[in-house]
């Protein structure tokens, strides 16, 4: 049998800490740098793997860039929110609890108060785990990555940044610079359920009462190898028929859709039985009994 020890190191290995003041000079640091630096936003992940060995030339502070920690809301619009916000600006935003409510029941499972005061959103969306908590909420809020270089700047549904189960899909000179969510569905509110480190799950609703305009979205992470959005659903619960009914018929097809992992945190089976005790609990709460987060 062999053993793996991973050893933390106490100090880190020399580098250069590079603290640009602008996104212009972020990214000139970037593509001159490319795989030989690393960004550092909150550290809370990236200090971890340093510790363990991984080794860079440079890190890239995004923390002075002040374009880049801004929560901007245009009524009817929707919200920019810049990758360096933190975890806690987030909890602490009026519009994220209020409008984009199952992104903030996320953000306040993540960690501790300390940690949300350092984490950010693009470093949550960019650690090398694709069960980070924040992902789930995007998908279903409709959320557009916007992914900057010195050649320019892009934009990608959150879904696609994360198409490749080995990690988000970003070039050497590539950073995330901000997460555009648009106006959510009128009235909506949602809810988010995880398991740390097995599954998550990310509901939005908006008018449980009016199947006309009845909107509910769901979608997960660690229920398949790349974070998955079941659209199908959405048009089951626009039938005019008993709630109740509506989700056992939407939890026969979400349970035919996933395709979760056995890994050494959990079996598959486990997995299924997660996906279907914690769907049946968010839509339970949110539709019949009208539970907010
Ligand atoms: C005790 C503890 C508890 C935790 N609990 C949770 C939890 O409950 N849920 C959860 O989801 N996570 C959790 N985490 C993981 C982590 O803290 C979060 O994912 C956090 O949001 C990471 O953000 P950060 O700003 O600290 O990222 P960093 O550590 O600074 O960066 C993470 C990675 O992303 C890259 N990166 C950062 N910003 C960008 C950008 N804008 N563009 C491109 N690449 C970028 C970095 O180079 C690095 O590779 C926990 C970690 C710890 C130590």
């Amino acid at each position: 049998m062999i053993i793996v020890a991973l050893v933390l190191r106490t100090t880190l290995p020399e580098l250069e800490y590079l603290s640009p003041r602008s996104v212009e000079e972020l990214l000139e640091l970037k593509a001159r740098y490319r795989d030989r630096a690393a960004l550092l936003a909150g550290g809370t992940v990236l200090l971890t793997l340093m510790r363990l060995g991984f080794k860079f030339e440079y890190v890239i502070d995004l923390k002075r860039v002040k374009e880049l920690s801004s929560i901007d809301y245009v009524e009817g619009k929707g919200v920019v929110i810049g990758a360096a916000a933190t975890l806690r600006d987030l909890e602490r935003s009026d519009v994220i609890k209020s409008k984009y409510r199952v992104l903030w029941d996320a953000v306040r499972q993540i960690g501790d108060h300390h940690l949300r005061s350092r984490a950010t959103i693009g470093g949550n969306l960019c650690n090398p785990s694709l069960q980070a908590d924040t992902i789930a909420p995007l998908m279903v809020l409709d959320a557009v990555v916007e992914i900057s270089s010195v050649r320019g700047a892009r934009r990608t549904p959150i879904s696609e940044l994360f198409s490749n189960p080995g990690g988000v899909s970003l070039e050497p000179d590539e950073v995330v610079t901000k997460i555009y969510i648009p106006e959510p569905p009128r009235g909506s509110t949602g809810s988010y359920f995880k398991v740390w480190w097995i599954l998550g799950i990310a509901v939005l609703v908006s008018n449980p009462g009016d199947p006309r305009e009845r909107v509910v979205r769901i979608a997960y992470t660690s229920a398949a190898p790349t974070p998955l959005a079941i659209k199908e659903v959405e048009k089951i619960f626009r039938q005019d028929r008993p709630l109740g009914e509506l989700i056992k018929e939407a939890l026969s097809v979400i349970k035919a859709r996933v395709n979760p992992p056995s890994d050494s945190r959990a079996s598959r089976e486990y997995r299924e039985h997660l996906i279907e005790f914690g769907t049946a609990l968010l839509l339970r709460k949110l539709l019949i009994e009208g539970g907010d987060a």
